[in-house]
Parts: structure tokens; sequence; C-alpha cells
């Protein structure tokens, strides 16, 4: 294919798109088929001779929109959003054209800097102290790796970085119950161990108790352990739990151990003055992570980390061998120092374009529909007979039940075999429970009280 032919096709993708958009709401949400149906309709082997592009995308229409759960769709209140407004679908295709390597500023100088400005724009739409800089992840997973690894390294005074963790002492990570399995992926590849992410106990309110904290701590200090950090949630993937800042934050600085806090969802919500209570208190925290690419409508994939200070990360993360040198210019940032691969994206674009062609009031409307209309959600399942709200909404987000587990299970596969909503679990005090969020871009209230719809209609046949 020729960039002239290019042209063509992207005409082509792009009125496909539209009418892919338009036509959500008649498709089934989750995808209705079986493992291994698609990979028994493709090849084995790769042809040898080229093909035509107008077999391949006949192909592509034929093979991928049936497969797929459309994590557009306006009634998707699975796991936590995706959102990819248009927008931000613009500006990837941009990205994509320009097809740079973001890993120094030279190699990109406009992506280093936008990057920049937008992590400052963002900053300050989330309310957060103008001492923060940042960075954009792939992913909320890579952005705590980052910190984690920090954590491990400043802990032994950096000898790790040269010998490893041989002959030291067992460090010690603590964050909750309700934090994020990416915690526990990151306690594991930083070579701390599983067994040394120490879940501390919770509040009523599912937090963590700051005296819990405190206590594991000193026991683990009096055991020879070396606490190295604290990881804080707002907005728990499970229930949306979220943890005492201030209070946590205060102990760990007492016991001078590095804190990152996990809001890859609930982050996006703090661009409303209103729901800032969630994280009170964390402008003292030396690393933030919240995403983007979840409830904000920048498209996967985008997770940015502030950083109070980003030279203990640099030092954790930032290698400079001599093909990486930028001659001349030893104090100008380069963005892949501060990060676990090398080479990045341009993952700024599509942030400036979602920021400019929403505002933020745009963006500020629509999250406080999703919380209303979750809460309004809430109270209309709460009336369905059977029904029992396990968690409270959260921001968007809240649990039920019906019956007992067995027919909650059974209710969830009903639901997401019908497809006008798409549902899923998690297990809450060892009950097994539904979970709603409310967060896709395009929703209305409607799509959203289709849900409450649904189950009644199903569970009165259950
Ligand atoms: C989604 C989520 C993550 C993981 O995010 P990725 O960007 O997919 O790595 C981590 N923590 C919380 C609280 C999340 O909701």
């Amino acid at each position: 294919m020729t960039h002239d032919e290019l042209l063509e096709w992207s005409r082509r993708a792009a009125e496909w798109a539209l009418d892919y958009h338009n036509g959500l709401r008649d498709r089934p949400v989750r995808a209705q088929v079986a493992y291994g149906d698609t990979a028994a309709k493709l090849p084995a082997v790769a042809p040898d001779a080229p093909e035509p592009m107008e077999q391949i995308f006949a192909d592509f229409e034929a093979t991928v929109p049936n497969a797929i759960t459309h994590w557009q769709h306006p009634r998707f209140f699975a796991y936590f959003p995706a959102n990819a407004s248009p927008a931000s679908m613009l500006a990837e295709q941009l990205t994509s054209a320009i097809a740079a390597q973001a890993m120094l500023w030279q190699t990109s100088p406009a992506a280093t800097e936008i990057e920049q400005v937008m992590v400052g724009w963002l900053r300050a739409a989330l309310g957060l102290s103008d001492h923060f800089t940042g960075t954009i992840h792939d992913s909320a997973t890579t952005a705590t790796l980052s910190a984690v690894l920090t954590m491990r390294d400043r802990a032994t005074g950096w000898r790790s970085v040269e010998d490893g963790l041989f002959g030291g002492p067992r460090l010690r990570i603590y964050a909750s119950a309700q934090t994020h399995s990416s915690v526990d992926k990151a306690a594991r590849v930083a070579g701390i161990g599983q067994a040394n992410l120490v879940k501390v106990p919770t509040r009523a309110d599912y937090g963590m108790d700051p005296d819990a904290l405190d206590a594991a701590i000193r026991a683990d200090i009096a055991a020879g352990h070396k606490p190295a950090g604290v990881v804080l949630c707002t907005g728990g993937t499970s229930i949306g739990a979220c943890d005492p800042i201030t209070e946590c934050l205060a102990v760990a600085k007492r016991h001078d151990l590095y804190t990152h806090v996990d809001a890859a969802w609930a982050g996006s919500a703090m661009i409303c003055a209103e729901f800032r209570d969630l994280w009170g208190g964390v402008d003292r925290a030396d690393s933030v992570v919240f995403n983007p690419h979840k409830w904000l409508g920048v498209q996967f994939d985008c997770a940015v980390q502030f950083l109070a200070d980003p030279a203990p990360q640099i030092r954790s993360l930032g290698l400079r061998p001599e093909y990486l040198q930028t001659l001349g210019q030893d104090e100008i940032v380069n963005f892949n120092e501060w990060t676990v691969p090398l080479g990045r994206r341009f993952r700024a674009l599509k942030v400036w374009f979602v920021l400019r062609a929403y505002g933020l009031d745009g963006l500020r409307q629509r999250i406080r529909n999703h919380v209303a209309w979750a809460g309004e959600l809430a109270e209309a399942i709460k009336q369905i007979e059977g029904c029992e709200i396990v968690t409270g909404p959260i921001l968007s987000l809240f649990t039920f039940q019906f019956g007992d587990d067995a027919k909650t299970e059974a209710l969830l596969e009903r639901i997401n075999d019908d497809g006008r909503v798409y549902l899923t679990q998690t297990r809450h005090e060892g009950r097994f429970v539904i979970r709603v969020q409310v967060g896709q871009f395009d929703c209305t209230r409607d799509d959203v009280m289709t849900v409450a719809e649904v189950v009644s209609q199903i569970s009165r046949n259950l």
C-alpha cells in the first residue's frame, strides 16, 4: 500500500467508524462468541503473495466487529470505562501518521514538550499543588511499578541499583486489601515479593486504618525488616474504596517512607472540585497516578503519573548510555529516564486535543451526570424485588446482589447473554456481587436506566 492509497482507505475507515459508532446501540455489548471462533477463521500461516486491500478490509468487517466486546457502547457498565472520545481518535490518527519514537527530547521535541505542558494542565485541572511534575505512561500498572521500584531503591540507600537485593533485610511495602492487583504485580516484579506486600486492615468504610498501618510498620521494624513505602488508593477497583490519605501519609512520613497514590479510575473525577475530599491531603504524596484513558475520554493508552520530585524515580530508572546522549545538552528532559520502557508513544497529543475539544466544563458535565445517574440507578435497583445494594455509590460505582451468590451469578450471566447492557462482578466480604459503574463517554440517562429495566425483567424470570 502506498501513501496515496492510504488516503483512500483512511476515508473508508472513517466512514466505517461512523457507521460502527452510530450502530452500537443495536449490537450486544459483550461479544457473543466462543473461545477459538475467531482464530478458526484465519489461515494458519501468512500469505506469500500480497493480497488486495479490498479483500483484507472485507475480512476485517466479516471477522472483527462481531467478535469484539464494544467498549465504546453507550451501555457498557462493566469493569471501568476505556473511553475514546472522537477528538482522541483524531489525535491518535495523527500520532499514527507521524509514528515518532518519543524516547528522547531530541527524537520528538514536540512530544516531550506537549507532554510537559499537558501534565501541567492536568495537574491544575485536578486541583493538585503546582510543585508536582510528571510523565505519561502506557498504564497505571507501569506507573505503580515505577513508584515501587523507586521505593525499593530509596529504601536500600540506592545500593540495590548496583548490587540488587542480595544480603539486605526484607523490604516491606504496605497497601490495603482494596488496592488493585497491579500493586501485587509491582511487588513481585520489583523482587520484593508478594509475601512482603503487607495488606493493612481497613476501617468500616474499607479505607486503610492508619493506626493499623503504623502498627504494621512498627512490627516490621521490630522484626528487623526494612519498610520501603506505602501505596494508597482512591477509588479501588472492586467497590471504589478510598484510603484516608491525610492520615495514612502522616504515618508514612513519620517513618520516612515513599508514598504512591493509585487513583487510576477516580482521578478523572477530581476535575470536579466537589469530589476532591475523596483524596484530601494528596498533595503530600510523592507519586500519584490516574488514567485519563478510563473516565476522561483520552483513549487508551494514557496513564499520568505526578511526581513531587522526579529525581528519585530517575535515579532508579534513568540510564544514559553513550548512544542515547544528546550532544551538548545534559539538562533537557528525556522522558525515557522517568519510565520503564525506552521507546515511548506520543501520548500527549490526544490529551491536548481532548482537553481543548470538550473543555474542562464539557468533561465535568459528563462526570457529574454519570455520578448523578449512578445514584438514580442504585435507587431504582433497590426497588426491584430481591435486589439488595451491597455497597452504595462511590462516585459512579456501586454493587448489588440478587438473593444469594448462585442467583446473582445466574442473573449476571443472563444479563450479559441478553446483551442490552454489560455488567461484571466482584467479590465483596466473601459475597458474589454485581458491579455497576456509569462512565461511558456518550451514555445518556436512558442508557443508564436501561440497566434497571433489564435487571427487573430478567430477575423476574429467574
Ligand atoms: C484500572 C486500574 C488499574 C490498572 O490500570 P492499567 O492502566 O490497566 O494498568 C490500577 N488501579 C486501579 C485502581 C484501577 O482502577
